[in-house]
């Protein structure tokens, strides 16, 4: 099997790879291989009565398949180099921002028309937060909405399936330097290339870095973040949501001067668990659909712990600290403000009474014993920080879910063009490092595709 382009993982950065090739390009032999299924066999099995939480299926089908991590996500598209990555420091701050327009371009072409796009610009709320300690970052949003996003993503499918050849159920396990190209091998197929992007995400990480040690491709990793997901009454934010939907504060705290910041914004929206490599932790979906809001918005906070020589697994402490809440709670663990600040676990009984629903069914229980001291305080402090802005959210039945990880790739070391050292090899969105978002990965994947087509 030879083909001009092998694109390793068809998530958000291996998918606009494709599209960019195949619309450009279609002359070009292009073939997809991905670990999980396609999107329309794409079901975790979690029903929340006959399988309450996680049975570690084979692949994840929330983490895996045609559409990657992000196929049944929130689908915001947050157009803005402030945050979701540092592709600008590779491509520069302009030509990221209109990729990432592109790329929403394509979107809008592909079943989002109706969606909206919200904006700090001009926001009157900027002045708000900043009047008591709090910054909001710039950003222009689209939110496309777990199904939209689902819809999106078929059609792109659709228009790709005939000139793309997609290996589904394919974890591709080495890849190997051939003359004139690249080798790649999964237990059952070997394929050549001539340039080959890999494109494996979160879930794929660990494997990366097989890649990277295999290749001797140079790799830097320091920073995980870790927090709580935070559950209100849609109301207490709706001054907010309204306006900005999706809105990045940042605090930082008085105690240890840490920044603390909000994180995936989901007005109206559900708790989920999320499981990463056999290890559950706390999410968040919200829906266009009128009918699947909920009256709940939820949102992160999250403190990036940044570690520094000797210790280089940032992620194993990450995980470690999960691990904790999972053997604790047996998944998920979800407290009450009111308990927490008062120094008690949170029981059945507790949640049962307070006046808020909670949209995912987590063990209730104690989070100071699972998270440092120094990330617990700073989470506290900022509650109490978002309290002046949005009254409210310091109520007792807050509901707080841990933990909530984010797990961030090791860095690899890549030129301007995302290229490692290895030239036709090239490694893009969230399994780079240099990318943590939808848009990101996405522009990331366009990028790429045009420098392919420039040099071919
Ligand atoms: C629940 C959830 C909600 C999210 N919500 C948002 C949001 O609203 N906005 C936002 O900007 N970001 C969101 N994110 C993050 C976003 O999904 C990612 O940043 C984005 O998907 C990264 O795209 P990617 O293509 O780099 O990687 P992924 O989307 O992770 O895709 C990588 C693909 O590679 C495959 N793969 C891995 N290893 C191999 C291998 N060895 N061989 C073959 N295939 C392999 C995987 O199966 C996967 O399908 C969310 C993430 C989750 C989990």
């Amino acid at each position: 099997m030879k083909y001009d382009v092998i694109i390793i993982g068809a998530g958000p950065g291996g998918i606009f790879s494709a599209y960019e090739l195949a619309v450009k390009r279609p002359d070009l032999s292009i073939a997809v291989f991905e670990a999980g299924n396609p999107l329309s066999k794409r079901h975790c099995p979690i029903d929340g009565k006959k399988i309450p939480s996680c049975i570690k299926c084979k692949t994840c089908a929330i983490m895996n398949g045609f559409g990657g991590a992000g196929a049944f996500s929130d689908g915001k598209y947050n157009i803005t180099n402030d945050f979701g990555g540092t592709l600008y420091e590779y491509i520069g701050k302009e030509k990221a921002i209109e990729l990432m327009e592109y790329v929403d371009k394509i979107n809008m072409e592909n079943g989002g028309a109706q969606t909206k796009m919200y904006s700090t610009a001009g926001s009157a709320f900027k002045k708000l937060c900043m009047q008591n300690k709090l910054t909001l970052l710039n950003a222009s949003v689209r939110h496309l909405g777990t199904d939209i996003n689902y819809i999106v993503l078929e059609n792109l499918y659709n228009k790709l399936k005939d000139n793309v050849d997609f290996f589904f159920n394919t974890p591709i396990q080495n890849v190997e330097i051939v003359e004139g190209g690249y080798c790649v091998n999964s237990a059952q197929i070997s394929a050549y290339c001539r340039k080959c992007i890999i494109s494996v995400g979160r879930s794929g990480s660990k494997w990366m870095e097989t890649v990277c040690h295999d290749l001797d491709i140079p790799t830097h990793s320091n920073r995980v973040d870790l927090g709580v997901r935070v559950e209100i009454p849609a109301v207490i934010f709706s001054h907010i949501t309204d306006e900005l939907y999706e809105s990045k504060i940042v605090y930082r705290t008085e105690k240890f001067e840490d920044n603390v910041r909000t994180f995936c914004m989901n007005p109206h929206g559900i708790v989920v668990n999320e499981n990463t490599n056999g290890i559950v932790t706390v999410n968040g979906h919200s829906f266009e659909d009128p009918s699947k809001k909920t009256e709940n918005t939820n949102f992160a906070l999250l403190v990036a712990k940044h570690f520094s020589e000797p210790f280089k697994d940032s992620n194993g402490y990450g995980e470690s600290i999960a691990r904790l809440s999972n053997m604790l709670g047996g998944g998920v663990i979800v407290q009450r403000f009111g308990d927490l600040v008062r120094g008690r676990r949170s029981t059945p009984k507790r949640i049962e009474e307070s006046t808020l629903r909670p949209t995912l069914a987590a063990t209730p229980g104690d989070l100071s014993l699972v998270l440092p001291k120094r990330i617990m305080d700073g989470i506290i402090e900022m509650i109490y920080a978002l309290d002046k802005i949005a009254p409210g959210t310091a109520n007792d039945d807050t509901l707080l879910y841990g933990v909530e990880v984010k797990f961030y790739n090791m860095e690899v070391e890549l030129d301007k063009n995302l290229e490692t050292k290895h030239p036709g090899l090239y490694v893009i969105g969230d399994g780079s490092g240099v990318t943590h978002s939808l848009s990101h990965a996405s522009a990331s994947g366009v990028y790429v595709a045009n420098h392919i087509i420039e040099n071919m």
